[in-house]
Parts: structure tokens; sequence; C-alpha cells
């Protein structure tokens, strides 16, 4: 629209080249909009701004402008081109209009396009030019990073650093969909600090909190890659671990176990953990998944703590006495 009005300036000044060219790059920007409304191919949009600016660019720079003041238009395509691009990519941009205008300055030398500056003006300019195109980078790249920050952040449990509660949902019910579809085995595994209110009312929040830290780093040294560690509040800690069994997360629930009931460090009191294991299979939801870890380390803890109990549904017709598999100091 901007460019509608320059363009109408520019048909009253007498500048019919410039009023074509704009009007035909104004049509141009709004087709483009509407081909990104149809097809909603972005890349493509993107390049068609910056290809269409950078167009707009050289023929004002050609052209002159009003007073000789076109070169100035070029401050306009670093912020645009690393705002669009990011960083590396908006770099090669830089550098192609760069090239383009070294370019018309030696055809201009050359005698076949006339450029209306003279060469200590370009020269100058181009300087000034790179000096905002650094401005834009540095620019963009704090964006970048504080984005990056930011995203983390939202992910994060700020005391033990594992995954946040927000994320454990969404990644768990990614993979539960995953695990649907390829008919594979997913198990989630809930650890739960034993009396630890306790251990905050003795030692202190402090020391309460280091223990969550130190446990939260066994859980992260114990996994495999591919499994997702997270805090789900207070003391109690989630596993997700794709592709794996009912005996699989038996065996890392016990081995977490036994590595949190063996731990001697000078500032962490002794301390233990209770365990639930839940298996998915083929129509749980996430909740439900959690829900049959959470009846498992409910067990767990009702049958004594410190153990690692795996769900299984109990049968109460034949045995609603007994305790529910269990394994660890009994
Ligand atoms: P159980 O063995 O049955 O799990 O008992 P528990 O005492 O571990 O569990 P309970 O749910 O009764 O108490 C959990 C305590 O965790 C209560 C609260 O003081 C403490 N807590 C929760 N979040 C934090 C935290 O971020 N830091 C510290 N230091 N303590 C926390
Ligand atoms: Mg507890
Ligand atoms: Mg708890």
């Amino acid at each position: 629209m901007v460019l509608y009005i320059i363009a109408v300036f520019h048909y009253y000044e007498d500048d019919k080249a410039m009023f074509i060219f704009e009007t035909l790059l104004a049509t141009g920007g709004l087709l483009n909009l509407l081909l990104l409304k149809l097809f909603g191919n972005v890349k493509l949009a993107e390049n068609f701004i910056l290809v269409g600016m950078l167009l707009l660019v050289i023929a004002i720079f050609i052209n002159g402008g009003y007073e000789n003041t076109g070169i100035y238009w070029i401050y306009t395509f670093p912020l645009l081109s690393f705002f669009i691009k990011g960083n590396r990519e908006g770099f090669v941009w830089n550098l192609g209009l760069i090239a383009v205008v070294c370019f018309l300055v030696y055809l201009d030398y050359r005698n076949v396009v006339p450029i209306a500056y003279s060469y200590v003006e370009i020269r100058q300019s181009l300087l000034a030019y790179v000096i905002v195109m650094i401005l834009a980078y540095i620019f963009e790249d704090a964006l970048l990073r504080s984005y990056n920050k930011v995203s983390k952040m939202a992910v994060t449990d700020q005391l033990t650093g594992l995954y946040n509660r927000h994320y454990i949902f969404r990644k768990l019910s990614e993979e539960v969909k995953r695990a649907r579809r390829y008919r594979e085995n997913l198990c989630v595994i809930l650890i739960d600090i034993d009396n630890f209110k306790s251990i905050n009312d003795r030692f202190g929040h402090d020391v309460g909190d280091a223990v969550l830290k130190r446990v939260a780093e066994i859980l992260r040294c114990n996994v495999r890659e591919i499994d997702t560690v997270g805090r789900l509040g207070g003391e109690e800690f989630i596993i997700i671990c794709p592709r794996t069994n009912i005996v699989g997360g038996r065996i890392l629930g016990e081995k977490i176990r036994a590595v949190v009931e063996n731990l001697r460090e000078g500032n962490i009191p002794r301390i233990t953990v209770s365990v639930g294991v839940g298996a998915f299979s083929s129509f749980d939801t996430p909740h439900e998944l959690i829900k049959k870890a959470d009846i498992a380390l409910y067990r767990a803890k009702r049958s004594g703590k410190n153990k690692v109990v795996v769900y299984e549904i109990l049968n109460p017709f034949i045995n609603n006495k007994k305790e529910p598999a269990a394994v660890g100091r009994h």
C-alpha cells in the first residue's frame, strides 16, 4: 500500500519509469499475499518479498530519487533481510546487495549504466551500510538468543533443570501416539522420594532442595538418551521410556531405587524412593498410562516404601489380600 502511494507521487512528479515499476511491484506484493493465503508456501512468499525489496532498492539507487537521496534506501534492506531470513541467510542476501551495487558502479565506470552519485558518496554509504548490517546482525542474534532462552525456560523445571510438567505431558502424548501407531512398547516410571517431608523438617528446605537436585541428577545419569526425565512437582519425578516393556521398566526402576538407597554423600541425608511402573497398552490415553504408574506407586508406598511396583490388574476374587508384585527391599 505504501508502495502504491509512492508510485502515485512519482506519477505526479512525471517519473513514469518509477511509477510503472513501483505499481508492478506493489501488485506483485498483493499477488504474493494471495498466493500465500491459497498455498501457504511461506518460503516462497519470503523470497518474493526479499527479491521485490531488493529490486526496489536497486531501482531507487539507479534512479537517484529526490535530490539524490535514493542511495539511503539501501539501509532498509539489512533489517528486513535478517528479520525474514535469520542471521546466516540474511548475511548472504546483504552480500548480494553489496555485490549488485559494486557491479552497478562498474557498469557506470564502463559507461553502460549512469549512476547519479559520486564514488566517494557510494564508498561512504557502503561503509555505513556495513555498519548497519552488523548492527542488524547483532540485533537479530540477541533476539534469537533470548528466544531460545525463553523457550528453554518454558519447558524446564527451575530447581532441578529437568523438564517440567507442561513439557512432560506434551511429550507423553507424542510418545503415546507413536507407540499406538507403530505398536511399540512404552513405559512410564514414577519416582517419589520417601518421607521427604521429614527431611525438610529435620534438615531444612535448603537440604531438601539439594536432595531434589541430587535425585534429578541420578535420574538423568541412569536413563537412555531417548528417555525423557521430568519433575512432575514436589518430590515426584517421571521417566518416559519409549520402546521399553514392563520388564525393562522394572529393571530401570530397580536400578534407580538401588542407586538412591546406596547414596553416601556428606551433605545429602540418607534417602529412599518408591517407584511405580506403568506399561502402555494399545488404547491407553496419556492420562491413563500415568494413572497406571500412579496406582503402582501408591501400592509401593502402601506396602512399605523403598520398592518398585509394576502396575497389574489385581483380581479382586482371587487374591484381594495379597500385595502386588514388588521388587527391592521387603
Ligand atoms: P511419602 O513417603 O508418602 O511420599 O511422604 P512424603 O513426605 O515424601 O510426601 P508428602 O507428599 O507428604 O510431602 C511432600 C513434601 O515435599 C512436602 C513439601 O514440603 C516438600 N516439597 C515440595 N516441593 C518442594 C521443593 O521444591 N523443595 C523442597 N525442599 N521441598 C519441597
Ligand atoms: Mg514422597
Ligand atoms: Mg509425593
